[in-house]
């Protein structure tokens, strides 16, 4: 699989992405302001619209890290599970939560690819900046399918490709140059903004990432683009 622009085992590849949020977990959130111009805060905030979190609701917010996605689905009154394979990511949330004084969330760890929660279990499952580092991605789609309950909905914020004419390449020059060298000052660490950067480059068209979620069983798949597709909203339902 890759890692970046090399070849690597699947073992490899998940251990390295957990070493680059290891090393990027207590710059995360001021590195994601800068790199984005703080527009990544409204993504988030019509991400959590479309997903309509409601009161009673039990929602499980997997790739959640520093807590974003599901500070602001806790929110609405929804019960939310926040996991992350990575438990340096999760520390930052849970003290970012307590200082907020938010709580009655849980915190658990989870690889996206096999879960540990039964069958049926959640409302809707959310992943945003999340899918694109998992090693197998459709083993991931696949128990998201599981852990949702029959009318339960799954959704996806991602970097995608604009097709804005021009767009998508005046950002891959900005993202190719810019970033890493960001991460270079801000997070003294390069390679991993060099990583982040390549990942997204890599993964799949709007369309055909759509395909890969109904291939996991889900229907009445859909696709909002943003910025062209720059970053975009998939859903799904388990029927
Ligand atoms: N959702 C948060 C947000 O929007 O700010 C965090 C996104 S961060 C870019 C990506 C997260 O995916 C990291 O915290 C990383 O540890 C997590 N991740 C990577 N591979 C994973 C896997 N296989 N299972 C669960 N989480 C994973």
């Amino acid at each position: 699989v890759n890692f970046g622009d090399e070849l690597v085992t699947p073992e490899e590849k998940t251990k390295r992405v957990g070493g680059v949020f290891t090393s990027v977990a207590r710059n995360y959130d001021v590195m994601n302001d800068l790199m984005s111009g703080g527009m990544h805060r409204l993504w988030k905030d019509r991400f959590v619209a479309k997903v309509k979190p409601r009161s009673g609701e039990s929602i499980l917010d997997m790739a959640g890290g520093t807590g974003d996605i599901a500070f602001r689905m806790a929110a609405k009154g929804a019960a939310v599970t926040v996991s992350d394979i990575n438990p340096d990511m999760l520390a930052v949330g849970m003290e970012r939560a307590e200082s907020r004084g938010i709580d009655g969330l849980t915190w658990q760890v989870e690889n996206a690819e096999t879960l540990s929660f039964g069958d049926a279990n959640f409302d809707a499952y959310t992943i945003a900046f999340g899918i694109r580092n998992v090693t197998d991605i459709p083993a991931a789609l696949r128990e998201a399918h599981r852990v949702l309950k029959r009318g339960g909905r799954f959704y996806v914020l991602e970097f995608s490709t604009s097709e804005w004419p021009g767009f998508g390449e005046l950002y891959d020059r900005y993202s190719e140059h810019l970033i890493p060298k960001i991460g270079k000052v801000v997070a003294k660490d390069e390679d991993s903004y060099r990583y982040l950067v390549e990942s997204i480059r890599r993964f799949p068209r709007m369309e055909a990432f759509r395909k890969m979620i109904e291939d996991a069983g889900f229907k009445s798949t859909s696709v909002e683009p943003i910025l062209g597709g720059l970053v975009a909203i998939h859903g799904g339902w388990k029927i």
